[in-house]
């Protein structure tokens, strides 16, 4: 199967306690051609866990050598918890290391966090999810070392609403501005799948976003499912790619080395998958 995982987080990341090797059995027992790795690196974040990195020069040497002990190929590629004052920092640490692919994510704001729930306080439901959209505009218009930006809609993940859900027209400009710089940059989206296996049922960003950056001429698209456990892996990544094909988009992309490569949705399911 061609269609690569791009989202996965293994015990490297603070918040998962998945063994490499497990996923490298279970990417083997699915017949997959290589595995992709995004483990979390937050910068500018006041979650204790998650203020340590990884080493990376340890990281890579396990890689290459679970690379030949398991003959699969690995991926490194990282999920940048961006935050704007640490933007030289991050820049700095991307070029210290050859990852093949690099996610950006918004998972915190104005030093409040959004898994913590202080980011939430004293605000409505549409001043925090505009906020944090506004938040993520600034990203994109000012960095540009990523590849695509992780779950675009992240934020109706959390707060303490009981209603969740929110409407695309009532973010339109602040989501359009996000689409429209992603796509004046050369750079992409992931659709990320986690949500669906949660309480709201809808990938990140939802359907009427995925519709839109195509409308507005977006084509680079990844998708992943977030697992943080070896049994969210691979988790509904083939019906995400028909559904793309539903949205009218023509194919999905992968990252090699940072390089971009676009491979055709085609439909030639045979009982595993795709070929
Ligand atoms: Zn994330
Ligand atoms: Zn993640």
């Amino acid at each position: 199967m061609i269609y690569t995982d791009h989202h996965v987080h293994t015990r490297f990341s603070p918040d998962s306690e998945a063994d490499v090797v497990s996923y490298l059995m279970r990417a083997k027992a699915l017949g997959l051609k290589s595995i992709m790795f995004t483990d979390h690196v937050d910068f500018g974040t006041k979650d204790k866990l998650f203020q340590e990195i990884i080493d990376y020069g340890r990281y890579f040497e396990l890689m290459k050598r679970l690379e030949g002990e398991y003959e699969i190929p690995i991926q490194v590629g990282v999920e940048i918890g961006y935050e704007k004052d640490h933007k030289a920092a991050i820049d700095e640490f991307l070029g210290r290391f050859d990852f093949d692919f690099v996610i950006a994510s918004i998972h915190y704001g104005d030093g409040m966090d959004f898994y913590l729930g202080d980011f939430f306080y004293g605000k409505t439901q549409e001043e925090a999810y505009r906020r944090y959209f506004e938040i993520l505009l600034e990203m994109v218009e000012n960095f540009s070392n990523y590849d695509v930006v992780g779950h675009l809609d992240y934020i109706t993940r959390y707060g303490p609403f009981e209603q969740k859900y929110y409407r695309y027209a009532a973010y339109k400009p602040v989501i359009d501005a996000i689409l429209k710089a992603v796509i004046r940059g050369s750079r992409g989206i992931e659709v990320n799948t986690s949500g669906l296996r949660g309480p709201l049922g809808v990938t990140f960003p939802k359907d009427e976003v995925l519709k839109r950056y195509l409308e507005l001429g977006g084509r680079t698209i990844t998708i992943g499912s977030d697992a943080h456990f070896n049994g969210d892996y691979y988790a509904g990544i083939l019906p995400q790619v028909d559904r793309l094909k539903g949205l009218g988009y023509e194919g999905v992309s992968s990252f090699i080395k940072r390089k971009e490569y676009f491979y055709p949705i085609e439909f030639k399911r045979n009982s595993l998958g795709y070929e």
